[in-house]
């Protein structure tokens, strides 16, 4: 067990939003754990079992639902998808900071449970721009390309769940800005009470906690 346990960063945001490249960003950049749901969608072309997600059968996905294995699951998209619970668990308490890029229902489940997790909520610069992005994926029918363009209309609403927005100009901004979150996240005076502090800073740990 580390002194300090890690940080829950949970990114949302609507389809086309760039959650994904932003965070392949953080995790170049970081040593985050990004962590890999479960869903009952069909691979995409280039996507690895294991890397993108763990391909599960409905019934499957089912079963580790009765079996209690995860931290939150939705329907997204006709869909399952959830979170692994007991891997996001190990790595928090190793330390390490672990981020879920997850919808919005998810999100809001996680924070019933974790409420120090960090919501940040990606949004694009315009709906136009949105609708682009989702357009130049090409990865969509043209049925699942409508159903994600009204919905993200409808995400949108949800932002004042999350503690931070982060628009989406460009990657190297989002990215900046987020790192920013974190440093400020690491400095609150609630997230220190694990710290173990040197001899010097004993005398402030022990005012601010005794
Ligand atoms: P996609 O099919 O495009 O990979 O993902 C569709 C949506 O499902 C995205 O908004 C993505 O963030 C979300 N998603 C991916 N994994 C999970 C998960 O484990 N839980 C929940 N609630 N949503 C997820």
């Amino acid at each position: 067990m580390q002194d300090k346990k890690g940080v829950l960063i949970v990114i949302s945001g609507p389809s086309g939003a760039g959650k994904g490249t932003i965070c392949k960003e953080l995790l170049n950049r970081h040593n985050f754990y990004l962590s890999i749901s479960a869903t009952t969608r069909s691979p995409r072309i280039g996507e690895v079992e294991g890397v993108n997600y763990y391909f599960k059968t409905r019934e499957e996905f089912l079963e580790k639902i009765e079996e209690g294995d995860f931290l939150e699951y939705a329907e997204v998209y006709g869909n399952l998808y959830g979170t692994p619970k007991s891997k996001v668990q190990s790595m928090i308490d190793e330390g390490k900071d672990v981020i879920l890029e997850i919808d919005i229902q998810g999100a809001l489940k996680v924070k019933e449970n974790v409420s120090e997790g960090v919501f940040i909520f990606i949004l694009p610069p315009s709906m136009e721009e949105l609708k682009q992005r989702i357009i130049k994926r090409g990865s969509e029918t043209e049925e699942s390309l409508m159903t994600r363009f009204k919905s993200a209309y409808q995400e949108i609403n949800y932002i004042s769940k999350y503690n931070y927005a982060v628009v989406n100009d460009t990657v190297e901004e989002a990215v900046k800005k987020i790192e920013s979150i974190l440093v400020a996240e690491n400095c609150r005076v609630d997230r220190m009470k694990e710290k173990i502090l040197d001899s010097k800073e004993g005398l402030i740990h022990e005012q601010l906690y005794d």
